[in-house]
């Protein structure tokens, strides 16, 4: 291979920037670790405000043209792209596996078709709803149309990059936006593969621009970036807050998406199968996951069944490479990241919790893997209670009646999603509808159709997105009204 290009387990990987239609190398480049196994994968392209403002400018410069095409056109070219999708899966889920951990089996089955269907969905949805009938208002006629916005810049983490990128890119591109992507440092790969699709397509140069690069020095000139007409982040609050600060000045218009501490409710009524199953799902992705209940409130009646079944759950979780399909939890994704996990739960064994399995690293595969845990007797207003640890971490703690278990479960400063177990349904209702979160499951976890809003309240997030409301960001509503 070339410096251009790093064969990872066998898929060959343009490492450089796509701007314009082109590769772009940067003359300095920043290293690749994969958690596998916490080798150098790829150097990448390190690039900064020269790249963005190329990237900007060529977005810009493809805007008119793209816009002009008919809705059914760009539907039919996002077609082909999810097209693309599919028939590089394979290719898509091995990069992503080496790339940031995540099981091999979960990207074949779930998140590269959903990847596929980020494009499909949103070309259809186009096609549906960026018409709207005319208003009629004391005679006058109201046109109500959906103007593309312009140019879209799109900041996403690490922990589902591919599938958290093209959440944005497909609406953006099917309301007739140009986009600039930055792909996460910690995850850069799958957005250079994707370029590739896209240029497969028929997507024309410029309609879709990736400048890979750091937070600080490819994200900072993107979001503080004079040519964008909106900012579609995916990440921690920390940054929202630095990025928010750095788009004020243009006044561009933004989506964030961000963190979450969510509860999972387990009433007395509740089938006890379920709540454990979705229980020890929390772990899924080593509970890297925004929308992971990641605090457990179950009633006092049925508690100790509850986390002795979890327990033994956890305990048959397999950990290990996330390439063998056996393998059910991976690694954490980075060591910063893995300190900042193992942190927060020594300090919530220092303050008198007790972990009921797990509670350090594992120690047999070494690495950046950790056990599972569950801790309970964690005291109330504790950090490990209130901070996003992005971790297979869970706490147990109980409650003795409604009331009291649904307003320690608003008792957060995020409100991502909320998950409610009881065969109640009187219940269900009264608690989904007094639950502070974007997004409440009762009985089910993780289901959801790209057709409805998805948001956090709270410190979670800013606006909604999904079908209807993904076009009212991604555009300019505009209303031409038409004398009698
Ligand atoms: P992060 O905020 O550190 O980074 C996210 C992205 O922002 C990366 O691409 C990074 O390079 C970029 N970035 C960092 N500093 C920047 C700056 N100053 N200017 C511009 N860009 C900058 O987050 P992370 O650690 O990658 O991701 C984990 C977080 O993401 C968690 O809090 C998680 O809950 C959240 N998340 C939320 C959702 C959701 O849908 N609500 C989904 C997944 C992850």
């Amino acid at each position: 291979m070339d410096d251009h290009h790093a064969s990872i387990d066998g898929v060959r990987v343009d490492l450089r920037h796509w701007i314009g239609g082109e590769r772009i190398a940067s003359a300095r480049t920043f290293a690749d670790v994969s958690p596998i196994d916490e080798q150098e994968i790829a150097r990448v392209a390190a690039g900064g405000a020269t790249e963005v403002d190329a990237a900007v400018a060529a977005a810009r410069a493809a805007f008119p043209a793209w816009r002009a095409l008919p809705v059914a056109e760009r539907s039919a070219i996002l077609h082909r792209v999810a097209d693309g999708i599919e028939a590089r899966l394979e290719d898509l889920a091995t990069v992503e596996t080496r790339d940031n951990g995540s099981l091999l089996r979960s990207h074949r089955r779930g998140v590269m078709p959903r990847v596929a269907l980020n494009f499909r969905a949103f070309a259809d949805y186009a096609e549906k709803q960026l018409g709207h009938p005319d208003l009629s208002v004391r005679g006058h006629r109201e046109r109500i149309t959906y103007d593309p916005a312009g140019v879209v810049a799109i900041i996403t983490p690490w922990n589902a990059p591919l599938m958290l990128a093209t959440w944005r890119i497909g609406p953006a591109l099917a309301a007739g936006n140009t986009v600039v992507v930055k792909p996460p440092e910690w995850a850069p790969l799958t957005a250079s593969l994707l370029a590739d699709i896209m240029h497969a397509a028929g997507v024309p140069a410029g309609v879709f621009n990736v400048v890979q690069g750091t937070g600080a020095e490819a994200g900072t000139p993107l979001t503080a970036h004079p040519g964008i007409n909106r900012l579609a982040f995916t990440g921690s609050v920390p940054t929202a807050g630095v990025i928010a600060r750095a788009a004020a000045p243009n006044i561009v218009p933004l989506s964030f998406e961000l963190g979450g501490k969510s509860p999972l409710l387990v009433f007395a009524d509740a089938d006890l199968e379920l709540a454990v199953g979705i229980a020890v799902e929390q772990f899924d992705n080593a509970g890297q996951v925004c929308l992971k209940a990641a605090r457990m409130l179950v009633h006092s009646s049925i508690a100790d069944e509850f986390t002795n079944r979890l327990v033994e759950r956890t305990a048959q979780l397999t950990q290990g490479d996330p390439r063998d399909e056996a393998t059910d939890q991976s690694a954490l994704i980075a060591r910063r990241h893995f300190e900042q996990v193992s942190g927060f739960v020594d300090r919530a064994l220092a303050d008198r919790a007790r972990a009921l399995i797990g509670g350090g690293p594992n120690t047999e595969l070494g690495g950046l893997y950790y056990r599972p845990t569950v801790l309970v007797d964690v005291k109330p207003g504790a950090e490990i209670l209130t901070e996003e640890v992005f971790g297979p971490v869970v706490t147990v703690e109980t409650f003795d009646d409604e009331d009291d278990a649904v307003a320690r479960a608003n008792d957060t400063r995020f409100g991502l999603a909320a998950t409610v177990v009881t065969t109640d349904r009187t219940r269900a209702e009264r608690v989904s509808h007094a639950l502070n979160a974007g997004t409440v499951w009762v009985n089910c976890f993780f289901v959801r159709d790209l057709e409805a809003p998805f948001g956090g309240n709270g410190k979670s997030g800013i606006g909604r997105e999904g079908g209807a409301w993904s076009f009212d960001f991604y555009c300019d509503v505009k209303n031409s009204v038409f004398s009698p």
